[in-house]
């Protein structure tokens, strides 16, 4: 393979979903289409690269020009519900799924012992100063259903002791080890709805 396509190949086989089959079919679309596909693809690429970050706040994706976000700045959304996640990518899931009208908070992983993951990583301290400067009465744990969610869940819970709040974490129907970003509406909707105390 001629090696400007063979580059471009393995950068596509490198996202999620991208198997390699799928990318050197995908690199052979580009350059056969440059007009209709390459170009949008690159414009598109730029774009996303210098206007997408995450809140300051919440840690959503938002664009330069919006930080605090959307979600953090809409005055029609429960200030006293704040959700936590794991990734930005979670809440884009969860707001697809209309279930919740509070605010978020993503921590940027989980606690991890395998992968060195202490709290020191995670946005834990700007959680509970939110909390606290925010009002919230209701935490809502939106994070993953594997022990090492199971962990950050409990250091959670621990950590808000004594703030007032009510922690809870979504009722899961979900298979061990399926991330909230994966999931579909209907699941996230009926695990938002059957919350329990944690
Ligand atoms: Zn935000």
């Amino acid at each position: 393979m001629l090696q400007p396509i063979s580059e471009l190949e393995k950068s596509l086989s490198r996202l999620p979903g991208l198997g390699r089959r799928s990318a050197q079919r995908a690199a052979l679309a580009l350059v056969r289409e440059k007009e209709r596909l390459l170009k949008p693809l690159v414009e598109s690429l730029e774009t996303a690269a210098a206007r997408v970050r995450c809140c300051s706040r919440c840690g959503a994706f938002t664009t330069l020009d919006r930080d605090p976000c959307e979600l953090c700045t809409d005055l029609t959304r429960d200030g006293a519900m704040l959700c936590v996640v794991e990734e930005p990518s979670d809440i884009v899931a969860l707001e697809a799924s209309g279930a919740f009208r509070g605010r978020y908070h993503a921590l940027g992983g989980k606690l991890s012992p395998a992968h060195h993951l202490g709290p020191e990583k995670l946005r834990f301290a700007e959680l509970v100063d939110r909390v606290v400067k925010e009002g919230v009465r209701e935490v809502l744990l939106a994070v993953s259903t594997d022990m090492d969610g199971d962990a950050t869940a409990g250091y959670i819970a621990e950590l808000l002791r004594g703030t007032g709040a009510t922690v809870t974490r979504l009722a899961f129907g979900l298979p061990a080890d399926s991330g909230i970003a994966y999931s579909d509406p209907l699941t996230l909707k009926r695990a938002v709805s059957g919350r329990r105390s944690v």
